[in-house]
């Protein structure tokens, strides 16, 4: 994941001197310009909580100042005097907000959730107010008509087009009565969400599995059945066993429990979540209420649906090519499924008896039962076996290697510099000629107060406009820290999943070369941010790294090549399975947004839509609406869920770039990528950055392959 700072769509860095005048004024450090080394460093040392109310008021003055001045110019409306102006307001605004998230992140305390409580209102207040102000949207509106007569450069008419549509996507465009009914289905939406996940939650609490007897966990870890008899014990029912409703405390029973009555039982209650029909946390009212009011405000956008409004400034393009791409994986997911139960099936037979009438009547419930044994049978990998090997300094190294492999980046330590936490380290980037490029802070440890996750930030981005500004990239992880002496051992999912994939967010940063920052690094689509991230976890298990740095941290002996090998071996494992789950919830998501305004009855609307897909019934698949919060409590995904099929199916084939050539350290190869993706951020749309790199549009079949599916027709 790659979380993007405040405003980042109109994000500004630049100075300017009347900034300067009022910053000096204010007395409050949090104002205060970036002093020191590389174009000044982030005030950690400096932050005090109660300073952040007034700073932000002060900067938010600042910027509206700014704003006038630009809305009062008599001069008619110019990329300089309207874009660039955009473009270098928000300096004092911008410093505050990095501070601020990194406390409201990483450093969370009481005092720190009061001030969020209070001022999260206030900045999406803000921010509507930047993009509602129509004046300023005049403006812009006559650059962006003549934005390609006026002389601009490729990147100018891009960054014009990016403002426009920002303000536009925010209802800028609107007439008066338009943008009252936006404010008003914008607000409704917003507790309808709150609604949806407070009911939710309320049945997670209330739908817990309680069992009398430890012997109903049978073959579930220890530490599990520990966790549940606490849970018990903290809700009165000691003696009892409680399996909290939630993924964590539920996949151990699906996947481990050996009474299959008992898996039933839990499979009935999570299914069940927000879908208590009549119920006072019944979310189907509210799903019908949401669906209704995106589908109005994407009418009043213009657009025939939200599908078709979401996906509209996205690579995809269209609902259209989304679900092109969808039923491309789907059918030979589904196929590859049917294997895979198939195995399952074969050794619930063996189990005779003891299979419970599973090898009949295979049920979602026995899904993650059987797959693990199927697993441990064909791909056995010990985490034991294999933690040994994956040391955090090590695979850091190899993670900088490979950066200087691809990329020609080197990081070298630094010392001394103020840093958000003591845990945290500082390194600085240097270009193939040595040159200083950025800086790059990891906090890799879990610790109280921090969120949990992994993720990319910057605390400054890279620009060249009004002035050059070097990259601050930063990392986070929540790796468990190790006894003093003793070294970090990490998961292959750790490896692969935050460290090289969160690392991969940091290098689009680390290699951004463009003038304007509002168009650097990851603020790009969101159906293709994912895609340099993704194509970074290919290197952690290339032999190189494999070999060069996963050692033994007692004996530095490699990683013996068999267990290598299964390790590669295990990518493609259940692939039906999970691409077939990823997809269908993708599906539903998106043809639930294709359906207008239609009164639906939600469960016939699912039972009709898993028909069509063509699921098997013997596995978990499609979340049920109630519950799927990724596209109801919010709308960050809603319409959006294809996304991760489609960053993938970009990041298979581009990858195949490499294995085409000289293997995944191909220099030409790796130049290219940097040139076209890696270095050009938003500069370029997604679609033609693609092409560049690649010579044409992405092919699926890539994917296909990546996954271990059949390819159709031949090839
Ligand atoms: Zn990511």
């Amino acid at each position: 994941m790659d979380r993007r700072s405040f405003l980042a769509s109109g994000a500004a860095l630049a100075a300017v001197a009347s900034a300067s005048r009022a910053l000096a004024a204010s007395g409050n450090p949090l104002l205060e310009k970036w002093v020191g080394a590389w174009d000044g460093l982030p005030p950690f040392d400096k932050v005090r909580l109660p300073d952040f109310e007034p700073a932000f008021r002060t900067a938010m003055d600042m910027q509206r100042a700014e704003i006038a001045a630009i809305t009062a110019s008599k001069p008619a409306p110019t990329f300089a005097n309207t874009i660039e102006a955009l473009e270098r307001s928000g300096e004092a605004l911008n410093n505050v907000a990095t501070l601020y998230y990194v406390h409201t992140s990483v450093l969370i305390t009481p005092e720190t959730q009061a001030i969020e409580e209070k001022m999260a209102p206030v900045l999406a207040a803000y921010g509507d107010e930047l993009t509602q102000n129509g004046p300023l949207f005049a403006r812009i509106k006559t650059v962006y008509a003549a934005r390609e007569t006026s002389g601009l450069t490729a990147e100018q008419q891009r960054l014009v087009w990016v403002y426009h549509n920002n303000f536009v996507q925010s209802g800028a465009a609107l007439d008066g009565p338009g943008k009252t009914r936006l404010a008003a289905i914008n607000l409704r939406l917003a507790d309808l969400y709150t609604a949806f996940s407070k009911n939710l939650l309320a049945d997670e609490r209330s739908d817990v599995l309680v069992l009398d007897t430890v012997e109903d966990l049978a073959g579930v870890p220890e530490a599990n059945i520990g966790q549940a008899a606490a849970e018990a014990e903290r809700r009165g029912l000691k003696g009892k066993w409680v399996i909290a409703n939630n993924s964590s405390g539920m996949n151990p029973v699906f996947t481990f429990a050996s009474r299959r009555d008992v898996r039933k039982k839990a499979w009935d209650l999570r299914m069940g979540l927000g879908g208590h029909a009549g119920g006072t946390t019944d979310n189907a009212p509210i799903i019908k209420e949401i669906l209704k009011l995106r589908f109005e405000r994407s009418r009043l956008m213009g657009y025939e649906t939200f599908a078709h409004w979401r996906v509209s400034d996205r690579m995809a393009g269209t609902p259209q090519n989304a679900i092109a791409l969808m039923e491309a994986l789907l059918k030979p997911a589904i196929a590859r499924m049917g294997e895979e139960v198939a195995d399952m099936k074969s050794i619930a037979a063996a189990e005779g008896a003891a299979a419970q009438g599973a090898d009949k009547d295979f049920s979602p419930w026995d899904y993650r039962y059987y797959a693990e044994k199927v697993r441990k049978a064909k791909y056995d990998i010990a985490e034991a076996e294999l933690r040994p090997y994956l040391q955090l300094d090590r695979m850091k190294e190899a993670m900088f290697w490979v950066a200087g492999q691809v990329y020609g980046l080197t990081f070298h330590p630094v010392s001394g510099v103020p840093m958000p936490h003591p845990d945290g380290e500082v390194w600085e980037v240097k270009d193939r000629a040595g040159k200083h490029r950025a800086l790059w802070y990891f906090d890799p440890f879990a610790r109280e107060g921090k969120q949990s996750g992994a993720w990319a930030n910057t605390y400054r981005q890279q620009g060249r406009f009004p002035k050059t500004t070097t990259v601050i990239s930063t990392n986070n992880c929540n790796f468990s820290k190790p006894a003093p002496g003793e070294p970090t051992l990490l998961s292959w999912g750790d490896v692969a999943g935050s460290l090289f994939h969160e690392f991969g967010h940091a290098i689009h940063h680390l290699c951004s070369d463009v003038t304007y920052p509002t168009l650097s690094g990851t603020n790009v689509t969101w159906d293709y941010v994912e895609f340099p991230s993704q194509i970074y976890e290919r290197w952690a298990m290339t032999p190189e790294v494999l070999g060069k740095f996963a050692v033994h941290h007692e004996t530095g002996a490699p990683m013996p090549t068999a267990l290598a090998d299964k390790l590669r071996a295990a990518r493609t494992f259940n692939q039906g399975f999970t691409t077939a789950r990823q997809l269908s919830a993708a599906m539903l998501d998106m043809q639930i947004h294709l359906a207008g305004d239609a009164d639906i009855d939600l469960v016939a609307f699912y039972e009709k839509e898993v028909a069509r897909i063509g699921l098997p019934k013997e596995g978990e698949l499609a979340p049920r609406l109630g519950w799927f919060s990724h596209i109801f409590s919010g709308e960050a995904y809603a319409a959006g869920y294809y996304s991760y099929a489609w960053a993938e199916a970009l990041t298979a084939d581009a990858w195949e770039a490499f294995l085409e050539a000289g293997g995944p350290y191909d220099p030409a190869v790796g130049q290219r990528l940097n040139d076209t993706i890696m270095s050009v951020g938003n500069t370029v749309p997604a679609a033609t950055a693609f092409r560049n790199f690649r010579g044409r549009d992405v092919n699926i079949d890539a994917l296909l392959r990546d996954r271990g599916f059949p390819i159709p027709n031949g090839a």
